[in-house]
């Protein structure tokens, strides 16, 4: 398997009974494009007949009017994908559409599937042939495999074998089924417009559309959505869940109810949790945009220094992080971000940043904030120290290349040029969240302490490591 290919973040949406599905999915792929930049996809479902467009690109570049009208049906499921590869494959665009013993089968997916390697390779032995590199398609080939003609037997059946996070929405000819894994790594909802059921990785899809949030489909729960209405059916045995904390930190919308709480409160708490933790004399409190702003407001709230827009964003590129070469990435940040000379001359700043992965993007910027006249700047990072990968779903670089894991504090102070850096704990960074301790979290912190809630396969490190 490519090895670039594990490494995702997605956002998913479906629709289910409203005659014009598909536009409504192309909206709320529209609220979910920060989840993923690379490519975006439709299936739409009228009876047993499926059409689907995919592309590569930002939601607004892929469709258009000619490529939706044929979307014909009254149930769709749309996808977005994120990823760092440079080589861009077609054929990974989801969802993935098959036709097998079963029928139809459409197929979004949020996550990573940590034995995917494994169940591939014993796929294959037995002769399934793979059309993408994702570890999502041995999901379909598992249920248009199985003994049951029930495609919700056929899931979870598939499901029980599978591990790791996956928060995924599927068609087939006669049922709509959303599901998450037992440890509810990704987030994924359910809503309402109407009479019309909806499905998204976040809340935010569903004010754009002017629908209303229901519920979130549970860790370990397989949710059957038709016209008559939700059935739910628990394919796992209780478990202790494992939410991804970065959501928090950087993927969802900070307008978004993820894991049942308000992003932005988080954004906001994480940002006083901050204040209270590293102090320091200063004028100004600033965030980098757009993440960073939320807990910069918090940092300022807290400490009583004034906050202001000292950094303005372009929105009009990319994420840094789509971009596949280091070079790249410098020039994006660049093109992204410009210091406001007038407020940030002479001052002492505390800049908030939402995470240092690399440190590529704070280099640049407190280049930028000196070349503006900042006399002091102090880093301030609202998620702990980013030392170890993801394997659940969220692009990160090879080890070697995050900066907390490889350098001390003084070190990368000194690297970065500030004249203080300090990064929240993660004991403060759960009291912001939740209030729990690392004993007691419902979270997953793999990033920052290294405890991985669900088992790596050996190749899945191994393959990591060398990307
Ligand atoms: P870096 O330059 O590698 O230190 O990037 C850190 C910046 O990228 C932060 O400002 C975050 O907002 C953002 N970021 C952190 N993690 C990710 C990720 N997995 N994908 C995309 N952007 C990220």
């Amino acid at each position: 398997m490519n090895t670039h290919h594990i490494q995702e973040e997605c956002g998913v949406f479906g629709c289910i009974g409203h005659p014009e599905a598909a536009n409504i999915t192309y909206l709320g792929l529209f609220a979910l494009q920060h989840r993923g930049q690379e490519s975006a996809g439709i299936v739409a479902q009228n009876g047993s007949h499926f059409t689907h467009y995919r592309g590569i690109g930002l939601v607004s570049e892929v469709f258009n009017d000619k490529n939706l009208q044929p979307l014909i049906g009254n149930r769709a499921l749309g996808h977005v994908r994120y990823s760092t590869t440079g080589t861009v494959n077609h054929n990974n665009v989801q969802p993935l559409l098959i036709n097998c013993s079963k029928g139809n089968l459409a197929l979004a997916h949020n996550g990573n599937i940590v034995n995917a390697g494994t169940l591939r390779r014993e796929l294959s032995n037995k002769g399934h042939i793979f059309q993408t590199t994702l570890d999502s398609e041995v999901i379909l080939h598992m249920v248009s495999r199985s003994r049951h003609q029930n495609s919700i037997d056929a899931l979870s059946e598939t499901l029980q074998q599978i591990r790791g996070a996956y928060s995924i929405a599927l068609l087939s000819d006669d049922l709509c089924i959303a599901a998450r894994d037992p440890w509810g790594v990704r987030p994924l909802v359910i809503g309402k417009l109407d009479n019309t059921l909806l499905i998204a990785s976040e809340s935010c899809a569903f004010d754009m559309i002017g629908a209303t949030l229901i519920r979130e489909v549970l860790p370990g729960e397989m949710v059957i959505l038709s016209d008559s209405g939700i059935t739910s059916h628990m394919f796992a045995e209780p478990h202790p869940h494992a939410h991804c904390i970065f959501e928090y930190i950087y993927f969802s919308r900070p307008d978004s109810i993820v894991f049942g709480k308000s992003v932005y409160e988080v954004r906001t708490e994480l940002g006083r949790q901050l204040a209270r933790e590293t102090a320091v004399d200063a004028d100004l409190v600033i965030g980098v945009p757009d993440s960073g702003n939320y807990s910069a407001i918090g940092y300022a709230e807290e400490s009583g220094i004034p906050y202001d827009l000292g950094l303005i964003r372009n929105h009009y590129i990319g994420r840094t992080f789509i971009q596949n070469s280091t070079l790249a990435r410098e020039f994006g940040v660049k093109v992204k971000l410009s210091p406001i000379h007038s407020l940030i001359n002479g001052k002492r700043i505390i800049v908030i940043d939402d995470s240092i992965v690399r440190g590529t993007t704070s280099k640049k910027i407190v280049a930028m904030l000196r070349n503006a006249g900042a006399r002091e700047i102090h880093l301030r990072s609202s998620a702990p120290a980013y030392r170890h990968p993801c394997y659940y779903g969220v692009d990160t670089p090879n080890p070697k290349a995050l900066i907390a894991a490889n350098n001390t504090i003084k070190e990368i102070e000194s690297y970065l040029q500030v004249d203080s850096l300090q990064y929240l704990s993660i004991e403060g960074m759960l009291k912001a969240v939740d209030k729990t301790t690392p004993e007691q979290t419902p979270y997953c912190t793999a990033c920052f302490s290294g405890n991985y809630p669900i088992v790596i396969e050996e190749g899945i490190s191994k393959e990591h490591l060398e990307v």
